[in-house]
């Protein structure tokens, strides 16, 4: 019978992103490279409600896609295949951020036929959070609560930076909501993507365990 020590049990599989700058297609895995994006499906849209600043409704803006066969640790509902991460780049006061606002596609690649021609820009958006073009380099380890890192990453711990930590639930089904991505003002290997969340922190997205589908936390540290 394997016998499992309290230690192994906190640590976590955790895979750093390990952005490099290069030039990806819709077919890669990436940060701030082109979105496979169908021309027949709207393009994710803020209705702005949130926003501190800018007015009304503006375009998501395609940030970081995750390709299953890349990242298979990532939590894909049956039938999917690439994670698409969005977000709004201007301000929003959310209840546990104040950064841009995040969006979750997970979708089929393998349904893609036509892609959209050009991706919508948003009319206005806040410098620090467009990041620069990236392939990955993905680092697998296990991360204890006792050394976190606070790089870009999938899984893992959080890294409470400057709030005290925090157990976020699922506003549809009330289950504890688990750290998924998330994304660093700063990476270890010191290539930044050159985008600033809070206090050159941390933009930390939560997911519920049930259905990744359902609403997320978005939190910065
Ligand atoms: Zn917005
Ligand atoms: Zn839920």
């Amino acid at each position: 019978m394997p016998v499992v020590s309290i230690k192994d049990e906190h640590a976590r599989p955790a895979v750093l992103l390990n952005p490099l700058e290069g030039d990806p297609t819709d077919a890669d895995s990436h940060i701030g490279g082109p979105v496979l994006w169908p021309i027949d499906e709207p393009w994710p849209v803020c209705d702005g409600t949130t926003h501190d600043g800018a007015p009304g409704e503006l375009p998501f803006v395609g940030a970081v896609q995750l390709y299953r066969r890349d990242f298979p640790e990532l939590p894909f509902p049956d039938g999917t295949d690439v994670l698409q991460v969005f977000l709004c780049t201007v301000y929003h006061e959310l209840p546990h951020a104040y950064g841009p606002d995040v969006r979750l596609v997970w979708r089929d690649s393998t349904t893609v036929v036509e892609l959209i021609e050009e991706e919508p820009e948003p009319a206005v958006q806040e410098e620090l959070y467009v990041p620069t073009v990236n392939v990955l380099e993905p680092i697998r380890y296990a991360e204890h609560p006792d050394k976190v890192s606070g790089g870009t990453k999938i899984g893992g711990w959080t890294a409470w930076w400057q709030s005290e930590p925090v157990e976020f639930r699922c506003t549809d089904c009330g289950a504890v909501q688990r750290q998924t991505l998330s994304l660093a003002t700063h990476e270890p290997s010191g290539d930044d993507v050159e985008w600033v969340f809070g206090r050159e922190g941390n933009l930390n997205v939560f997911t519920c365990p049930q259905d990744v589908r359902h609403p997320v936390t978005v939190h910065v540290d």
